[in-house]
């Protein structure tokens, strides 16, 4: 056993589904099992917690994980030791030790005993391993606010740990559905997808381009993202939707004032065909209220009426800040802050109408006579996935 490391990570929100709490427990387990398909390591669920166990070789690739995947809410590194006293004193201790090197002065110890044939009893045990602790002068006692909370568990077999690590939180990625995300190469529709994940929603991706008018850098960028997002949704596939044409008709056609609003409706026309295809339940766009001209309460109704699915804006309240807040937690806001425009921006009219009226954007789209543009567009789309276990194999090979 001891050349084996062992993981735990804790459940949170999951713990409150009731008849089908089996099923996300599965999903959980199966999700981590993907992540580190190609690692030597094993993944295990008792008793409302999460082990993975491997190899000092497949640490990187088991905390990797751990950091990405949805549906724990933290995670600790664990000393498994024998069911005595002596030997949970030992581990108490050094973890002591590791806590103080990290810089924490003050600790106590949380004991559970899930295995109640253990001699002594929760209190009994906590007493006795934080005298060691205490008498060596390692730590002071500070039961209301310490530093660190040493945990003691002792089920099968018995866990020592401290439980620095926070982790994504949320439901398992599949457990709630499947959305389509409109991602653009910008801040707000990565953290879109990745806060739909969270709610346990499988999220696959459309772009929509226009080369040459929009440069290959700008659809790089935008791979790049679903590559991120892709860390925490398990996988997802992009569906790069070649728009030009699209865009061209539209130039031509409409009036400067309504170009932006039409294409949004183009591009939900496009990913109605789309989300069919993949048998999705829901578009999923980064709009927030108020934030551009095309995202006012009457242009997102415009926007919303050529959605065939529901339409889902999970930042619709939440303020810039608050959004590259996430965009940096993820890891998504230096790749979007990257130059490169898409095709959005190129196309975008100086005065953009701000208060669009639905029957006369409707009336604009229909003079357009864009459904077959627009279904070509659609057949001509390009495919990619990301895999987090791609990820994985690549980044901790050997
Ligand atoms: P983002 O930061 O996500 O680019 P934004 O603030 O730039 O959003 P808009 O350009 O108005 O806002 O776009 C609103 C939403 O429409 C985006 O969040 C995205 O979901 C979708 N969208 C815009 N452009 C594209 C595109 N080229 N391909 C796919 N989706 C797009
Ligand atoms: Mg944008």
């Amino acid at each position: 056993m001891s050349e084996y490391t062992t993981y735990l990570a804790k459940l949170g929100e999951l713990t409150l589904k009731g008849s089908n709490l089996k099923e996300f427990e599965k999903r959980l387990v199966e999700n981590a099992r993907l992540y580190l398909e190609t690692v030597r390591a094993t993944v295990r669920l008792c008793a409302g917690r999460l082990y993975i166990e491997g190899p000092e070789e497949s640490c990187p690739a088991i905390e990797f994980t751990l950091k990405h995947l949805i549906g724990i809410t933290g995670w600790a590194k664990t000393t498994v030791c024998e069911k005595n006293i002596e030997a949970i004193k030992k581990a108490a201790y050094a973890e002591a030790l590791a806590a103080k090197a990290e810089g924490a002065k003050t600790f106590k110890i949380e004991t559970r005993r899930a295995e109640k044939s253990f001699p002594l009893n929760s209190y009994e045990i906590s007493c006795e391993a934080a005298a060691d602790v205490f008498d060596a002068g390692i730590l002071d006692v500070d039961v209301h606010r310490p530093d660190v909370v040493i945990r003691i568990e002792i089920r099968d077999r018995c866990f020592v740990y401290c439980d620095r690590n926070k982790a994504c939180r949320g439901l398992p990625v599949g457990t709630g559905g499947k959305g389509l995300l409109l991602l653009s190469g910008g801040l707000d529709s990565p953290v879109a997808g990745y806060r739909m994940m969270r709610r346990g929603m499988k999220v696959d991706c459309v772009y929509f381009h226009a080369y040459p008018y929009t440069s290959a850098e700008a659809q790089q960028k935008v791979e790049d993202l679903a590559r991120i997002i892709a860390q925490y949704g398990v996988d997802t596939h992009i569906n790069i939707i070649p728009f030009t044409d699209v865009q061209m008709r539209i130039k031509e056609r409409a009036p400067e004032a309504f170009s932006t609003l039409l294409l949004r409706m183009c591009m939900m026309s496009a990913a109605n065909l789309l989300a069919d295809r993949i048998r999705a339940d829901c578009l999923i766009s980064g709009e927030s209220l108020g934030q551009v001209a095309s995202q006012t309460i009457q242009n997102m109704t415009v926007t919303e009426s050529a959605c065939a699915y529901p339409l889902l804006r999970p930042l619709v309240g939440l303020d810039k800040e608050e959004i590259i807040a996430t965009a940096k937690y993820i890891g998504t806001y230096e790749t979007s802050i990257l130059p490169y425009e898409d095709c959005c921006v190129l196309f975008s009219p100086k005065h953009p109408v701000l208060r669009a009226n639905r029957a006369e954007a409707q009336q604009l789209y229909a003079r357009l006579e864009i459904d077959e543009l627009v279904r070509l567009a659609y057949e001509n789309r390009e495919i990619k996935r990301f895999a987090a276990r791609d990820y994985v194999a690549q980044t901790f090979a050997g």
